[in-house]
């Protein structure tokens, strides 16, 4: 069983909590480029591979720049996300536009930064060349419903919002030739946290059919396929991470099997990972406030949904340990739960831990993605700070807390500050 470590001493924990109470994030910068120099390493023999970080997973700037620095461009769904990838500078065509029910001004944006659009559905086209006019590359986004396995938290491709279906696909690459259009891509995404090697390779060998099969009708020869994100992490202990080498050699395999042969020799392999990037080093930091004893026992935190939804949201697993308690026997079975007003605010449920004291400190493991990010206001919960343990070990704060004055800012029709009577 793999065992997760946190990459701090309890010493340096404390010191630090000292000047940022929690709860709190913090990311591990030196974990994160060995980690993306892999994936790019793992792909060094595909022509121009790309990878466009999913923003949603980890929207802070200083994370954004790190993996620019890395050679990362940026994947983005909203008008906010395109203009923090910008300000990271990540730009033009290092920005991939995939979003869905698309409002004007991200089109628009996105027009402006040069950045590719991928289009969720046909009827896209009318309204992207209306509102915003036609970019230089354009990619689709393919929904290939009923002929492939989802999983729990993408469900069926047939019951999934994204994406066209294959005639619409035709139809609508058809449309932006006749358009004048040139540069084309093709985009999937059938899997969330994924942990089976095989699936991406299949999803490739889909794809990859795909294009060929445009090819021949259409005579488009695709610039690129983005195979999205998906790739998922262990948060279990137990559970394998996914072998990214022997995934990129499966897609090799299938790349000169299918594409080659076609005369698709340059066609460039994307992926919008997130989750894989930074996830498994995010750690979101606790303290423990009360244990309460009723039919269960209850180990209460100062952190809450608010700061990481997952485990609420879909019962997703994050491993926990007590910081100085990591080697003693988990003799205890806790609920550990946040203050909302709601039942599912539980970070673990009859989770086997060491006896734990009011005081202690709780480490919650691979929060770097969908973590902070998914946060929100319910119960006025406020959201936390996001820390960097830079390269050189020391700490910068990149995200700062938020204050009772940042939740009353968008309140309107009362005047004075809110230390006011
Ligand atoms: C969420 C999402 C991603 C990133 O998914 P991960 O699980 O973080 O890899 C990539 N592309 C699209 C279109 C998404 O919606």
């Amino acid at each position: 069983m793999a065992k997760k470590n946190f990459p701090l001493t309890a010493e340096k924990l404390e010191e630090i909590i000292k000047k940022y109470p929690t709860p709190f994030h913090i990311y591990d910068e030196r974990a994160i480029r060995l980690n993306i120099r892999r994936l790019f390493k793992a792909f060094d023999w595909a022509p121009g591979f790309r990878e466009y970080y999913a923003v949603k997973a980890a929207p802070n700037p200083r994370l954004l720049q790190i993996l620019r620095q890395e050679g990362a461009g940026a994947d983005c769904s909203s008008l906010p996300e395109l203009i923090l990838a910008d300000k990271a500078g990540i730009t033009g065509e290092s920005i991939m536009l995939t979003s869905n029910d698309t409002p004007a001004d991200e089109f628009q944006k996105a027009i402006e930064l040069g950045a590719i659009i991928n289009l969720d559905d046909i009827s896209h086209i009318e309204y992207l060349e209306k509102n915003a006019g036609l970019p230089k590359v354009i990619s689709f986004r393919y929904n290939p419903g009923p002929v492939i396995e989802g999983n729990d938290i993408i469900g069926k491709p047939e019951e999934a919002k994204y994406g066209l279906t294959k005639e619409q696909l035709f139809a609508a690459y058809k449309i932006m030739k006749e358009k004048g259009l040139k540069r084309f891509g093709l985009h999937t995404m059938v899997i969330s946290n994924e942990l089976h090697d095989g699936a991406f390779i299949a999803t490739a060998e889909m794809m990859f059919k795909l294009a060929v099969e445009l090819k021949e009708k259409l005579g488009i020869a695709m610039e690129f396929i983005n195979l999205g994100g998906g790739i998922g992490i262990p948060y279990r202990p137990e559970e394998k991470e996914v072998n990214i080498e022997a995934v990129s050699q499966g897609i090799k395999k299938a790349y000169e099997k299918i594409l080659i042969p076609a005369g698709l020799v340059q066609t460039q392999i994307a992926f919008e990972s997130g989750r894989a990037i930074t996830g498994p080093y995010g750690y979101l930091v606790a303290t423990v406030l009360h244990e309460k004893k009723t039919y269960k026992d209850y180990i209460g935190l100062d952190a809450s949904m608010a700061n990481l939804m997952r485990p609420g949201m879909y019962g997703a697993y994050h491993h926990m340990t007590v910081v100085g308690k990591e080697n003693e026997p988990c003799t205890c079975t806790y609920d550990v739960t946040g203050s909302l007003c709601e039942n599912c605010d539980k970070f673990a449920i009859n989770r086997k831990l060491p006896p734990i004291s009011i005081g202690d400190k709780v480490i919650i493991y691979d929060t770097g993605a969908h973590g902070h990010s998914m946060g929100f206001n319910y119960n006025g919960k406020l959201r936390s700070a996001e820390l960097l343990i830079k390269t050189d070990g020391t700490v910068e704060l990149i995200r700062r807390a938020e204050t009772i004055d940042d939740y009353f800012a968008t309140l309107t029709g009362f005047s004075g500050s809110i230390m006011d009577k």
